[in-house]
């Protein structure tokens, strides 16, 4: 998923983003409730009511999603747990914690809060459509029906057990608690989610093959949990073995700095010569670490400009260019970044000032070892 997002602001510490994607899924479901479901439920209303109803739902809706991770969040921080940020997106939503829960009960509480936020959102919402029954307000006991229905679905499709769904995390929580085998119990679980993804996707073909459109949605779905599952058993056997292992173990101590005040063309005559690395840390003056640049980015600076342009000019804060802690654990970085080979860094600070940096073959390498019985490097 790309981070192209709308900022929504903080609340209580936590920043909440909202991806593109979700303006699309508001515009096509506000459509398809106006035009279709509200319509065929209770026929021949004001073409105008149908929209208004349609608009009011689709936001409650998207109120609801927010809800469920929120919960998720709120039970991460009761358990002492930092939570970095809360995505929503097309399908739902997305709860970033610091790392991984501390252990079984945490990672139990916090996979639970969100299908019971759903469920309580979809218990409200047909409750309130069963007491305003009757004939006055017809179009609005069917909104509130569908929304109360569509929460109450998503909090049961939230609880089957396959990571990276909530309930693939509850079996993670339970087999880990059982076995004291994390390792063993996170393959378990998201193979659970391939099978899982698998008979969505299944199931939506079925659909689909009877003429209900909405069989594409569970495809989608089902499609996305596969990838999910593949993603995280491709990773979580290497992160398991880095253990603890930190980046001041595996950075290059020695990096050649790109300083901010120098032009282009001094970069390139004083500093490149003397290394093979195309990706260079940007530093100020006082030696803080201020972004990175990299070889392919100067190839778009016309040649005439390199005298007149600064290290500074084309330097890149974020993304791409993370700032850690020497003591940061390989494996959280691992988890928080994607470093392109040639184009991103990490720089490793101590005290604020750059004291060496990371590249995506160090983490490559890192991985390697570590799958090898092999944590640190002879040398360090
Ligand atoms: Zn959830």
């Amino acid at each position: 998923m790309s981070r192209t997002v709308i900022p929504l602001g903080r609340w209580a510490g936590v920043a909440i983003d909202v991806h593109w994607s979700v303006l699309v899924a508001f515009a096509l479901l506000t459509g398809s409730l106006a035009t279709d479901l509200l319509r065929r439920t209770v026929p021949d209303q004001d073409m105008a009511a149908y929209w208004v109803v349609a608009v009011i739902i689709a936001v409650g809706f998207l109120a609801s999603l927010l809800a469920h991770e929120l919960a998720h969040a709120l039970a991460a921080r009761r358990e002492g747990a930092q939570v970095r940020r809360i995505t929503l997106w097309m399908l739902g939503g997305t709860t970033e914690l610091d790392g991984e829960p501390a252990n079984p009960r945490t990672e139990l509480l916090v996979a639970v809060a969100g299908p019971i936020a759903s469920l309580v959102c979809g218990g409200a919402g047909l409750g309130a459509a069963f007491a305003l029954r009757g004939p006055a307000i017809p179009l609005v006991v069917a909104g509130l029906g569908w929304f109360g229905l569509t929460n109450v679905v998503l909090g049961v499709f939230n609880l089957l057990p396959g990571a990276p769904l909530d309930g693939g995390r509850i079996l993670h929580a339970v087999l880990w608690h059982r076995s004291g085998d994390r390792a063993r119990a996170a393959e378990i679980a998201t193979r659970a989610g391939t099978g899982v993804g698998l008979l969505v996707v299944a199931i939506g073909v079925g659909d689909l093959l009877f003429g209900s459109f909405s069989g594409l949605w569970l495809v989608f779905a089902g499609v996305f949990l596969l990838a999910a599952a593949q993603a995280e058993l491709a990773g979580s056997p290497a992160r398991d073995r880095l253990g603890d292992l930190p980046v001041g173990a595996i950075m290059d101590p020695a990096p050649d700095t790109a300083p901010e005040w120098l032009t282009i063309e001094a970069f390139l005559d004083q500093v490149t010569p003397g290394t093979r690395r195309r990706v260079f840390p940007v530093v100020s003056f006082e030696g803080h670490p201020v972004g990175v640049i990299s070889l392919a980015e100067l190839t778009q600076v016309a040649p005439r400009e390199r005298r007149f342009t600064r290290v500074t000019d084309v330097c890149r804060a974020t993304p791409g260019a993370s700032i850690v802690d020497i003591g940061t654990p390989v494996a959280e970085l691992l988890s928080k970044t994607t470093l392109r080979r040639g184009r991103d860094l990490a720089m490793v600070v101590r005290d604020g000032r750059l004291t060496g940096v990371v590249d995506a073959d160090d983490l490559t390498r890192a991985v390697e070892l570590a799958l090898l019985g092999r944590s640190t490097y002879a040398d360090h």
